[in-house]
């Protein structure tokens, strides 16, 4: 899992200084500011004061740097989004005599997922993605597993907390799409427990959680039945 708290191009020669006003005209100058766009949650609000670092209480989510002050740079205006996507990816290696639970079902087969939790594949890119629409760092992050309040919890847990944050930060789900790659089983008997299942953690309606699968055409571990995984993208629409 990617870390994303690492602002690299501040020091480009690339960019010439101009006078601060001219920053806040600017678009392209947004990138400079690596950090998370506020949305109106304490998880997410941009911090002026840097020491000590500010820790959201529920989750204790490190806010990053604000790396603008820091290169002598005022930031831009927050923008108000209506929408907001997000992207998730996961993939876990399966092993055989593991249970293999894909969006909470346990589906029948040879082998399941090795992971520290119950390595639902399906439900990790899922809450990655509502946390990247966000703006937050990673589900490793947010949930570390070496904080003893997310060892070994059932991934359910992790989409429950995700959604909390999504309505702490003033935004509802607009729709899910997800496409599960594997080789084997075949998930068109279990793709409705499955839609099911997400729908209830998700508190969304069946018409806007859609569920897809597809084999890797046998190739690379994916195709040859070692491992699984899955991308998810989320629309958020402000409450
Ligand atoms: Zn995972």
């Amino acid at each position: 899992m990617a870390a994303t708290a690492s602002p690299v191009s501040l020091a480009s020669p690339s960019l010439p200084r101009t006078a601060p006003e001219a920053h806040h005209r600017a678009p392209c100058r947004r990138s400079l500011y690596f950090s998370p766009r506020p949305v109106a949650t304490s998880a997410l609000s941009l911090r002026s004061s840097r020491p000590p670092p500010p820790r959201a209480a529920s989750v204790g989510i490190p806010v990053v740097a604000d790396v603008g002050a820091a290169a002598g740079l005022s930031p831009p205006p927050p923008p108000s989004l209506p929408f907001r996507v997000g992207h998730g990816f996961d993939l876990h290696r399966l092993e055989p005599g593991l249970p293999l639970i894909i969006g909470g079902v346990n589906v029948p087969h040879d082998r399941g997922c090795e992971a520290h939790s119950d390595g639902d594949v399906l439900l990790h890119c899922v809450v990655d993605a509502i946390l990247g629409a966000l703006g937050l760092p990673d589900i490793g992050q947010i949930f570390p597993d070496s904080d003893p309040k997310w060892k070994g919890a059932a991934s359910s847990v992790f989409v429950k907390e995700a959604v909390k944050l999504m309505h702490e930060a003033g935004y509802e789900l607009g729709n899910v799409d997800a496409t599960l790659i594997l080789q084997k089983p075949k998930l068109s008997p279990h793709k409705e427990s499955i839609r099911a299942n997400l729908c209830d953690l998700l508190g969304a309606h069946p018409s806007v959680v859609n569920i897809k699968a597809k084999t890797h055409e046998k190739v690379d571990s994916l195709g040859e039945n070692r491992s699984i995984a899955a991308h998810t993208v989320v629309l958020l629409m402000r409450k």
